[in-house]
């Protein structure tokens, strides 16, 4: 028979023995608390260190230590990926970004939604087995960058390990969704957020954490898997030199820096990329951007500020640096290397390399030797105005003479966001092709007038401006705004080919041998031909999506999974739908028919019309305020007020003043606003409504 036909046939197969109770091949019932408790806790070291050798199970958050996201499963092909379809959909019903990689065991999945929240589902089913909610108290999400996301799960002995917004290591059974321990790897008064995956070596958690933003330092921790005990600490920038180095790269990485940076954290959190050889039996780490990122502000003197915008290469047995490597020495522009980190064999130049590689938001894409740090080769991926190429003999980035925006305020391209950002990119082997989900996209930065530190955890404190005494520098090349999908050659240094897209915040990338596959922010999940980029199939979400998909396959049958859901740091601020529909999880299989969930329609948006008296001075000053309000409420995955109802207008001293939407994540501004603030921020909002009523804008 046909292949597609066979797939239907064992579908069907699959279907009908599932329905009659078919056993695992351990011989336990699919999905029960005991065979969850077996295939579980057999994620051991062995399991995550030989992850290639079970390519049915996506074991760890990049899939190996390698972190590639290739799979070798090749039943979906592209001589067969018509057939492709719906196997089932779990409406999850959430509202805010989904950035998790589905991990999976023997056709148990675990993924993380919004506020931490992990949920445990039976794949051969599509049903929800358990959930575990961590309680995030809902005012943290103000200390949260980039939305209440959180990219998954580490699975280990039959633990499955999640870091909670606030700053929690959770160790969840995975067989009974019960809470196992918990401990606090920050101090919670501080803006320490987590949303990165924890990775687990050689019987550690690792976990970093996020913050750099708001003002702290940067640091990873290895806990006991089993014990919870804390083993070591790196930090990755110094702290006040009165006090004593934590260690020696501490006093090394002191004197790159000038001022007095620790008033204001200094920065270089570790909230996303890790991967690690066993062989060479080192850790690498990504860390990021500068606090506040302004280096004119952070460290007056000038210099590198190790180990800001570095790759650090760690021994994962007691948390020692062996080695760095600095992508943007001095980072003035949020410019972090928490991108993710690739690790592969590469032939360059007649040798076989051992390999690291990573696009970081700099916009250079690097190839570096990972036994040592010793830099190869580097080149831009986007457009790049900071810097005109990075110098082969010393491995340092030639910057342009505007790029630290002292004179003008500049258009820098690659802008804070990145040329890359956290989703995921993938390493394929058989094509040599590193797919890069891109952003072209600039920011003005320039120098702010009488700018102080504030303390509030709650604070943006970046340190960036516009001076309106100084010139403006931009050119045709920095107005362009868009997303892509490159296939870089990293031997060649260069791409092989491009897929454009309209927007600039697209998903994560998986890859298999044939296949490329791609959620963007129109919410269709797409598969390219991974040679030629040529578009093959497409399958609409029906919202925004980011998250990178996985592939695993149940009683021999291949599936793609992946989680749809607007949001994160682009998704709270555009929308690039007209379906904004909750979270959910989509699987795929050949020969799958299931209909996608049916949400409800959306009525058509009305810009709100109510009479109110304000003067001139009260709106300026309401809007003043409502720029704060903005961040969140600018057009992205929540409310747009301006289209808020009567109701909402009723409720706003409450909801602003009084927590009464904190449930929902809105914070409670009552201890830093007066009565009179919150009116002028609405009449501010109910006059720009006017305003956009008045010129025709819906
Ligand atoms: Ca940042």
């Amino acid at each position: 028979m046909p292949h597609t036909t066979f797939f239907r046939f064992l579908l069907l197969s699959w279907i009908i023995l599932g329905a009659s109770g078919c056993d695992t091949k351990d011989g336990l019932e699919p999905g029960s608390g005991e065979h969850i408790r077996i295939v579980s806790q057999a994620v051991d070291d062995a399991r995550l260190v030989n992850a290639d050798e079970t390519p049915g199970d996506w074991l760890s958050y990049g899939r190996n230590y390698q972190e590639n996201r290739y799979s070798p499963l090749n039943q979906i092909t592209k001589s067969n990926i018509n057939e492709l379809g719906l196997a089932w959909s779990i409406n999850l019903g959430t509202t805010r970004g989904i950035e998790a990689t589905p991990i999976v065991v023997d056709g148990i999945m675990y993924l993380t939604g919004p506020w931490s929240i992990v949920y445990a589902i039976d794949a051969r089913k599509g049903e929800i087995l358990w959930i575990y909610d961590p309680e995030v108290p809902k005012g943290y999400g103000e200390k949260a960058c980039c939305d209440v996301v959180n990219r998954g799960v580490a699975l280990y002995k039959g633990m499955v390990y999640v870091g909670s917004l606030d700053g929690r290591l959770i160790a969840i059974d995975a067989a009974s969704g019960k809470k196992a321990w918990e401990i606090i790897t920050v101090d919670q008064t501080q803006a320490y957020t987590i949303t990165g995956a924890p990775r687990v070596v050689d019987g550690k958690v690792i976990i970093g954490n996020g913050g750099a933003e708001y003002g702290v330092r940067g640091y990873v921790t290895a806990y006991d898997a089993l014990t919870s005990e804390q083993l070591w600490r790196f930090y990755t920038v110094p702290g006040n030199p009165t006090d004593e180095f934590e260690d020696q790269a501490m006093a090394e990485a002191a004197k790159t820096w000038t001022g007095e940076w620790w008033t204001m954290g200094g920065g270089g959190t570790a909230w996303d990329a890790m991967a690690y050889d066993p062989r060479l039996n080192l850790l690498y780490i990504g860390v990021g951007n500068g606090s506040p990122w302004n280096r004119e502000i952070r460290s007056p003197g000038g210099g590198d500020n190790l180990y800001l915008s570095s790759i650090v290469a760690l021994n994962p047995d007691n948390g020692e640096l062996v080695w760095h490597y600095q992508t943007t020495p001095g980072d003035s522009w949020d410019f972090t290397a928490t991108q993710h980190i690739i690790l592969a064999n590469l032939e360059i130049e007649g040798f076989l390399r051992k390999v690291l590689m990573q696009a970081p938001k700099n916009g250079f894409f690097y190839v570096l030797d990972r036994t040592n740090g010793e830099f190869i080769s580097a080149e831009p991926y986007v457009y790049v105005n900071w810097a005109k190429r990075i110098d082969y003999q010393t491995g340092r980035p030639v910057e342009t003479s505007f790029s630290r925006y002292v004179d003008a305020n500049v258009a820098i391209m690659p802008m804070a966001g990145g040329g890359h950002n956290w989703q995921p990119m993938a390493f394929n082997p058989k094509t040599g092709l590193v797919y890069i989900p891109a952003i072209e996209r600039s920011m003005i930065y320039g120098q702010p007038k009488n700018w102080k530190f504030n303390k509030d955890p709650r604070h943006w404190n970046v340190g960036i401006g516009f001076d309106e005494e100084k010139p403006v520098i931009k050119n045709p090349q920095t107005d362009k705004r868009y997303g892509k999908l490159i296939a870089w050659d990293p031997t060649g240094q260069k791409a092989e080919w491009v897929v454009n897209h309209p927007n600039d915040w697209n998903a994560g990338v998986l890859t298999t041998e044939e296949l490329v596959f791609q959620g963007n922010a129109a919410g269709n999940f797409v598969v390219y031909d991974a040679e030629t980029g040529k578009e093959l199939w497409s399958f609409p979400l029906q919202t925004g999506i980011i998250a990178a998909p996985s592939t695993y396959s149940i009683d021999g049958i291949q599936y793609v999974t992946i989680a749809a859901g607007w949001g994160g740091a682009g998704g709270t601020k555009d929308l690039y739908t007209d379906q904004l529909n909750p979270g959910a999880i989509y699987t795929f299989v050949t020969g799958g028919n299931e209909n996608p969930p049916e949400f409800p329609k959306h009525p058509p948006k009305k810009l709100i019309d109510l009479a109110f008296e304000a003067t001139e001075e009260a709106l300026n000053h309401g809007g003043e305020l409502y720029r704060k309000c903005s961040v969140c409420h600018g057009g992205g995955n929540l409310p747009d007020l301006h289209y808020s109802s009567a109701e909402i207008f009723d409720l706003f001293p409450r909801i602003v003043g009084e927590g009464l939407f904190l449930g929902k994540g809105m914070p409670n501004y009552g201890d830093r606003y007066s009565d009179q603030d919150i009116l002028d921020i609405k009449h501010f909002i109910l006059s720009e409504a006017q305003k956009r009523r008045t010129a025709n804008y819906d």
